[in-house]
């Protein structure tokens, strides 16, 4: 098979990749100005289902990168258009999420069943959508325990269990699904990385194709790992999650390793 190195499109992961917490990277800007210079297609891509695209718009321009809307996608986004699309007639949705997820359903059309506590018995609806949330209850957890055992079907925004913070890894949605699983035996649908509808709604908006996209994170079991299932070839940079010690023990290698956004700003300068 003849090798591939054409770069056209590049979907790319955003913490530990572009920024740190509330630090960017070095080089960020300079990597935009690249990637515009080359004329590369790219989707920013994340699992955080909690914000809101704006508010990534709103981040990336306070570090000096301006980003139209449609280039940010979140695994609520993702999941909102996934479901949508697959099952257009059906409307009616109860959430477990944060704001991010909420908007995301209301965008597209969804009617959200709201209740201050549990849905009441009799409630119906035709999907559970559960994303990472801070404010959950047990209140929530049963209505959506309740909605699927009664016909709704369970959808997740992430599978990542745990998420990073400053004292270490925190339940993260892939908790919270465990949990309504647990209940209701019932396993959830999971839209974000490194499962492909995640990939293919970036694609979508890429108007790309697997061949010519590369995948660019810094976690090896979902970046790497989802980019290379869906078929695209993928780059590792080393700023974030996995380290370089840890390539040694896994399968699915990525095609490319970088120190930082720096270097691979320096590679895309230099490719097709
Ligand atoms: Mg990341």
């Amino acid at each position: 098979m003849e090798e591939n190195n054409q770069i056209k499109n590049l979907i790319i992961d955003m913490d530990g990749v572009l920024w740190k917490g509330e630090t960017p990277m070095s080089g960020l800007v300079e990597f935009f100005d690249t990637l515009r210079r080359k004329q590369k297609g790219f989707v920013l891509a994340t699992n955080n289902a909690t914000k809101t695209t704006d508010q990534y718009v709103e981040k990336l321009a306070n570090f000096g990168v301006e980003i139209p809307i449609f280039q940010v996608l979140t695994s609520s986004e993702a999941t909102a258009q996934f479901i949508r699309r697959q099952y257009p007639a059906r409307k009616k949705a109860y959430i477990v999420g944060e704001i991010g997820l909420q908007k995301a359903m209301h965008d597209q059309g969804f009617d959200l069943l709201e209740a201050d506590g549990f849905v009441g018995a009799g409630a119906r609806a035709d999907f559970v959508v559960v994303g990472m949330t801070r404010h959950v209850c047990y209140q929530h957890l049963a209505s959506a325990s309740y909605l699927i055992n009664h016909g709704a079907m369970f959808i997740g925004t992430n599978p990542d269990i745990t998420l990073p913070t400053e004292v270490g890894p925190l339940p993260g949605a892939g908790s919270i699904l465990a949990f309504i699983e647990t209940a209701t035996n019932v396993t959830p649908f999971i839209v974000g990385k490194p499962n492909e509808p995640m990939f293919k709604e970036a694609l979508r908006r890429l108007d790309g194709n697997p061949a010519d996209t590369v995948m660019v994170g810094d976690r090896l079991n979902t970046d790497i790992v989802g980019g290379h299932r869906a078929g695209l070839r993928t780059i590792l940079v080393l700023t974030g999650i996995s380290k370089e010690e840890e390539l040694a023990n896994v399968d699915v290698q990525p095609d490319w390793v970088f120190q930082n956004l720096i270097h691979l700003a320096a590679y895309l300068e230099n490719s097709k």
